[in-house]
């Protein structure tokens, strides 16, 4: 967030996993349904199989009450929230699959071991529920009457932009602070990035503030309607209550 907090990840599938994994293996060994061998699961194969779905149930659960917990506080203190836009089937697209060359056993193992990184890496990012999340942000803050704002991430780009200049320079993930080569701006990674996007939603921009013509931001920012909307909707709200101070 741009005033500093952090929200810990929860990291809920990543402590029942190991359970669930214990209980999968017992199902295997048990009598599976099959329809192509005309046979019905076992007694014992359909208590593992509730056992599995139970465990599964309880992580969906957690994940939802915790969303909805965090969501209501933020919305709670805030009456407005910007948020980046996530790509979220992008960023959890399968790992490559390797098919019929004649490449040899090793190049082979390699491919499935990034496979499988990336199907857990897509398990840990699937795991935090950030669609959910900011459906949940969403819909709560429609309901309190704040304004949600969707920052459009490819075109601000808040995690490679310079909160206090304005000047883009890219940044690898592993990346985690966010020093600024021009201004010696120094801030964490995801609170600077919290702020260029608060900055991007409220119009007073940091953009503009430097020679702006080197980056193509502030062009695009006119086409965008989401900024009109949004002095609208401030405007009508302000007429009705006075607000406390825009977060
Ligand atoms: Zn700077």
């Amino acid at each position: 967030m741009s005033n500093g907090a952090k929200v810990e990840n929860p990291r809920f599938l990543g402590k029942t996993q190991a359970k669930i994994r214990v209980i999968s293996k017992q199902k295997r060994r048990k009598q599976a349904p099959s329809r192509k061998h005309k046979v019905k699961a076992s007694r014992r194969w359909l208590k593992a199989q509730k056992q599995v779905s139970k465990l599964q149930r309880k992580v969906g659960t957690q994940r939802s009450n915790w969303i909805h917990q965090e969501a209501t506080k933020i919305v709670g203190s805030n009456s407005l929230v910007a948020t980046e836009k996530l790509n979220l089937k992008g960023m959890t697209a399968k790992g490559a699959v390797l098919r019929g060359n004649n490449s040899s056993a090793n190049t082979a193992s390699k491919k499935g071991k990034r496979k499988c990184q990336k199907s857990g890496l897509n398990r840990s990012v699937l795991d935090v529920g950030m669609g959910m999340f900011r459906k949940a942000l969403e819909y709560k803050l429609a309901e309190a009457g704040g304004v949600f704002v969707e920052v459009p991430s490819k075109t601000v780009k808040p995690s490679q932009t310079c909160p206090n200049c304005g000047c883009q320079e890219p940044k690898s993930l592993d990346q985690r602070v966010h020093c600024c080569t021009r201004c010696s701006y120094t801030e964490d990674r995801d609170v600077a990035a919290a702020k260029v996007m608060l900055s991007w939603a409220l119009g007073t921009s940091v953009f503009n503030r430097g020679e702006g013509s080197s980056t193509s931001v502030p062009k695009e920012r006119k086409h965008c309607g989401g900024l009109k909307q949004l002095a609208s909707l401030k405007r009508q709200k302000l007429q009705v209550q006075p607000l406390g101070d825009l977060e």
